[in-house]
């Protein structure tokens, strides 16, 4: 199985997996880059996995969806163009032979979802749209820190080698600010050193892994002593369980620039 990030619109990828002759691929925001992709290596389009309602996830989906008959699959409490294939969390889906699970994982929107494959050619595979991102997560536009956190915890729970295949190339933002909640990170500075250089020469960060975000991720760290400590620093007010700190590092997030 060959794992391409399509790079779309200023930083977002849209994953195609395919076995050299059938595809699938996740939230086409655009269209253009599937069909070329498609186009380029010979592959027939077999399922398209939408994760949420964005623009920037769903934009293309209609026009792929008419170029390649592919069938949709989504989330059950979104909206999405239909005609789809409903999901919720604990559902199975099979695509290109490969079994996926659905986890439903709210916070960034509030019927979000993602997919779990226990093994594509030895390692399991997540796409975890904008969820969780490497060194962040999404922006709470439509959930509560208390979801986020609970969605999270479900990803990071994952086994250590899982591929995480994230929807934007936030990498290198998201470690500055990360660095900023844990400056002693040594883990993160290494982490740091070789993303500078993949994106120096044009190259993808991702996907990560969940053994490496659990290493360096401050919205997987929210236990840890020294997170906990630089919540507190951001705002007096937090309060000292998981949900208040992970709260107050996403809301440091936000003002963070
Ligand atoms: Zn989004
Ligand atoms: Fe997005």
């Amino acid at each position: 199985m060959k794992l391409i990030p399509l790079p779309a619109f200023a930083d977002n990828y849209l994953w195609l997996l395919h076995d050299g002759r059938r595809a699938l691929v996740v939230d086409p925001g655009d269209a253009g880059p599937v069909l070329a992709a498609l186009q380029q290596h010979g592959l027939q389009l077999e399922a398209i996995l939408v994760t949420h309602h964005h623009a920037d996830h769903i934009g293309g989906l209609d026009q792929v969806r008419n170029a390649t008959g592919a069938r949709v699959f989504g989330p059950a409490h979104e909206v999405i163009p239909a005609p789809l294939d409903k999901l919720v969390d604990g559902d199975h889906i099979t695509a290109l032979g490969l079994d996926f699970r659905v986890f439903d994982v709210p916070g960034h929107t509030s019927g979000h979802i993602a997919y779990y494959c226990p093994g594509v050619d030895g390692a399991p595979l997540l796409f975890c749209g904008d969820t969780l991102f490497s060194g962040g997560c999404g922006r709470l536009f439509e959930g509560t820190p208390a979801q986020m956190l609970h969605s999270l915890d479900k990803l990071a729970a994952l086994p250590g080698n899982t591929r995480v295949c994230c929807t934007h190339e936030y990498t290198l933002s998201n470690l500055k600010f990360a660095r900023a909640v844990e400056p002693g990170n040594a883990d993160l500075i290494h982490y740091q050193e070789q993303c500078e250089a993949l994106r120096a020469r044009g190259e993808p960060t991702l996907p990560s892994n969940i053994d490496l975000e659990r290493h360096i991720n401050p919205f997987l760290r929210t236990r840890e002593s020294a997170v906990m400590e630089a919540a507190r620093a951001f705002d007096a007010e937090t309060t000292h369980d998981e949900v208040g700190v992970f709260a107050a590092i996403r809301q440091w997030k936000n003002e963070f620039r």
